[in-house]
């Protein structure tokens, strides 16, 4: 293998797939997105990943030395496999990691998404040039990836950074997970939409400005809320809050447990900007009396959608600088 070569990222998530290619030194070449299209199964579109990767390698005039894949979870990553993905239906039990290498002949390096753009915020984003930081994505459901002394922390089964089953409400609601009251059933875009559906059913929808922005309350997202609750609307300020709340005691623990130098925050809930940052700050400093919490920043990923691409790209360059299979 040279190092003259390309490495070819692949992030996978539940909607969409981006394709990268980049140097030796971090530099994209080329890259491409597609729709992921569970209904073809995982097997179909990486047919469609293949051509588009071989066709970024034919028009850089580049060859492969390695590929980095990011992959929305549970993975096996001992086997190399993806296990009954809730955000993936159909690719329960697929071979990514080997699939990949035999395709291209080199070394296939991956991991879970959150990890993943985990390692591109630190390499290319808001983590750049921190030893220690933690990853957090606050989207459909909440991912993590933990950063120690520059390196990620893996854990048994590569299963550290699970910062959306912090359990931050004793028998609160019923998780994914099977536990009670996990930070993802109360923070996630998912459960800011679902907190706010219910407190309209409750309420009557005529009280809410929410009502005036969609149809139905069914359509109601965390967006919906973010932005209603920006204009004043009581209800939508009442979940808003309340969404804080509970984010301030999960990354209170976070703090408490690991003093990293920041805690950074990506995923859809968090183009929400300041009006999430802001308030929860000073809730977290009020939490957080152990250490000192002002040296330590909260701050929203600055690669947005793009992080993990980075993160998948960085996987692959570890062709120049570790053994496979890590
Ligand atoms: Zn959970």
């Amino acid at each position: 293998m040279t190092d003259n070569g390309l490495v070819a990222g692949i992030d996978i998530g539940g909607t969409k797939i981006a394709l990268g290619l980049c140097t030796a030194g971090g530099e994209i070449v080329s890259r491409r997105r597609l729709p992921t299209r569970t209904e073809i199964g995982p097997g179909h579109i990486l047919e469609h990943v293949f051509h588009e990767i071989e066709n970024m390698l034919c028009e850089t005039r580049g060859e492969l030395a390695g590929a980095g894949i990011g992959c929305a979870g549970p993975l096996d990553l001992e086997r190399g496999l993806v296990m009954s993905p809730p955000n993936l239906p159909g690719w329960d039990g697929f071979p990514l990691a080997s699939v990949v290498q035999k395709r291209f002949g080199v070394p296939v390096f991956l991991d879970n998404d959150a990890n993943a753009a985990a390692l591109g915020e630190h390499e290319r984003g808001a983590g750049r040039g921190l030893q220690d930081m933690v990853y957090m994505t606050i989207s459909t459901g909440i991912g993590g990836g933990i950063i120690v002394g520059g390196k990620l922390v893996r854990g048994v089964a590569g299963a550290a950074g699970e910062v959306g089953h912090l359990s931050v409400l004793p028998n609160g609601p019923e998780c994914g997970c099977g536990a009670l009251g996990c930070l993802e059933t109360l923070c996630s875009g998912t459960a800011i939409a679902r907190r706010a559906r219910k407190r309209i059913a409750a309420d009557g929808a005529s009280s809410s400005l929410i009502s005036s922005m969609v149809k139905d309350p069914s359509e109601v997202t965390a967006e919906t809320v973010a932005h209603a609750a920006q204009r004043g609307d009581r209800l939508a300020r009442e979940v808003w809050d309340e969404t804080i709340y509970y984010l301030s005691i999960g990354v209170a623990s976070i703090i408490s447990v690991l003093a990293p130098e920041a805690i950074i925050i990506g995923g859809g809930v968090s183009s929400s900007g300041e009006q999430l940052l802001g308030p929860l700050r000073p809730q977290v400093a009020e939490r957080v009396r152990m250490l000192p919490v002002e040296k330590i920043r909260i701050v929203r990923a600055a690669l947005g959608e793009d992080s993990g691409l980075h993160g998948a790209l960085a996987l692959g360059r570890r062709v120049w600088s570790q053994e496979p299979g890590a």
